[in-house]
């Protein structure tokens, strides 16, 4: 009998504890550690955060889909990984002893430790910024713009920015899926006159979201998706300002370093600025006890994978195959990682370095729907492995598609939202040989209330399929 252990609840390890579940449940032992004993639908918490949508409606209880699935569940966060004796070590969650958990194969798709304590004063947890990560932060920042809100309809003008916390930061569409829906609320209320929207990022423009933007055919002309956010930064009355790496936050004052290495400062009265992500913390110990992260994990704490790292950018750039496929640690191959958790060899987006050395560079984003995907695959070569003794299933990012549907304002008969669809999401420049990597053709940008419906249809067959309620599989992740 298998003992297959997945840490962490989120797209990526559940998306795999259903697939593993459904094949090997019956008769191997299939387990699931989370921190949390729901899992979150992190996408609505942009509505959480504007206060559109209540937040229960964002979440469903995991024990029960675990029951029905054959998968054992441990509520409580892992903290050691014992690689050579290949068991894990979870923080018990009302005191006690810390539980031990054996595996012949572990999945770490732990998703990102939110790194606030790099940039001085952000973050909900003693600084002065809000953030819409985790659904209590998503809480947070809506009370906090409730406030703002109230001030507005006072006649007090506020302030808003909204963007990246951090030089490194990754994660642009969800910040920018908030500023349009703070933009679509406001108005909503009738006090968009009161308030000032700034996208303040570390991409090198608006709309590179860390994959270097989105470009697509419209006929004979080649739309990026600079232009098509920055037009509608423009009707919506929405100023940016990019190319800044924020290096600490005051309380009325963000101060950041730009492209050029000049230095400057930023007032604002509410802000929502997404941290930067590193690996979440956990020990790896050897037999001897000694500490062999550094076999697992690179210095941020993501999980080195069967990707070719330390590659020169421009290397990288014309080298898809650096990307891993099977997503399997190379010291431990009994370890693997999906999601957020693995860590890429490198930004898709172009880096950049300041005259002071500063690295302003976005970094590649691994969302939803990538972490779904890697989930199963992951456990797809898993359950071959444990039935047939084979690992047969690849696919890199080269090879993934990924569809972001941006909304703006979350009704159904005046909502809208910016659907983009990218193909492949890391720019293959053999496959596709044009200035940009990437098939135009399939790649797709498009704005309308059509985006709002497909929203809400997202959010609702994705709770049902990760509720495993009948014909789940057929939804795609
Ligand atoms: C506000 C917001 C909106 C977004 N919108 C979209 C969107 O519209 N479309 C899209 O494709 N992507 C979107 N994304 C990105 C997407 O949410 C992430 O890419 C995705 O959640 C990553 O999945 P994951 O499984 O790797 O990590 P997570 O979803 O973060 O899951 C990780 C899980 O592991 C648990 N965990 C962490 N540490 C431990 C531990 N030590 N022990 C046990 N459990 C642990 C966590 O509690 C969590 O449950 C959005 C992100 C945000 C923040």
């Amino acid at each position: 009998m298998a003992k297959v252990v997945v840490i962490g609840a989120g797209f990526a390890g559940h998306t795999a504890a259903l697939y593993l579940g459904d094949e090997l449940g019956k008769s191997h032992e299939i387990t699931v550690i989370n921190k949390y004993d729901y899992f979150g639908y992190v996408p609505s918490w942009v509505w959480v955060g504007v206060g559109t949508m209540k937040p229960e409606k964002t979440v469903f209880d995991l024990a029960p889909v675990y029951r029905k699935k054959r998968v054992n569940f441990v509520h409580g966060a892992a903290t050691e990984v014992h690689p050579d004796e290949q068991f894990v070590l979870v923080e018990a969650t009302v005191g006690g002893e810390p539980v031990r958990v054996d595996y012949d194969y572990l999945v770490i798709a732990t998703g990102p430790r939110l790194d606030f304590a790099s940039t001085p004063g952000l973050g909900p947890h003693g600084g002065h910024t809000y953030s819409i990560c985790t659904l209590d932060h998503a809480v947070q920042a809506r009370d906090a713009y409730l406030e703002s809100v109230a001030k507005m309809e006072a006649g007090e003008r506020q302030r808003f920015v909204i963007g990246t916390g951090h030089a490194m930061a990754t994660c642009q569409g969800a910040a920018f899926e908030y500023i349009t829906n703070l933009h679509k609320d406001l108005e909503r209320r009738g006090i968009r006159d009161k308030a000032d929207l700034l996208w303040l990022s570390n991409e090198p423009a608006v709309g590179d979201f860390g994959v270097r933007g989105v470009h697509v055919k419209k006929g004979e002309t080649i739309v990026g998706s600079d232009e098509f956010l920055l037009a509608l930064f423009e009707e919506y009355g929405i100023r940016s300002e990019v190319q800044r790496g924020v290096l600490s936050v005051d309380e009325d004052v963000i101060h950041w370093e730009n492209y050029e290495g000049e230095y400057g400062e930023t007032p604002y009265d509410f802000a929502m600025l997404v941290p930067r992500f590193l690996g979440v913390s956990m020990e790896f110990v050897a037999e001897d006890g000694s500490d062999i992260g550094s076999k697992i994990t690179n210095p941020g704490g993501l999980v080195l994978v069967d990707a070719e790292y330390g590659l020169p950018y421009d290397v990288l750039k014309a080298k898809p195959n650096a990307w891993p496929a099977r997503y399997q640690n190379p010291t431990y191959p009994s370890i693997f990682a999906a999601g957020i958790a693995f860590a890429p060899p490198g930004p898709i987006s172009v880096p950049h370095t300041t005259p002071n050395g500063t690295q302003i560079t976005a970094v590649a984003p691994r969302t939803g729907m990538i972490s779904g995907i890697i989930g199963r695959l992951v456990a797809k070569n898993l359950i071959d492995m444990v039935k047939h003794g084979t690992m047969p299933h690849e696919e890199r990012m080269s090879h993934m598609a990924a569809a972001c549907i941006a909304s703006m304002g979350d009704s159904l008969w005046d909502g809208s939202a910016a659907t983009i669809i990218m193909y492949p999401v890391v720019p293959d420049p053999h496959r596709y040989p044009n200035e940009y990597g990437r098939d135009l053709f399939v790649s797709e940008m498009e704005m309308g209330l059509a985006g709002a419906w497909m929203k809400r249809m997202v959010q609702t067959t994705f709770m049902y399929k990760l509720q495993a309620k009948p014909g789940w599989k057929v939804i795609p992740e």
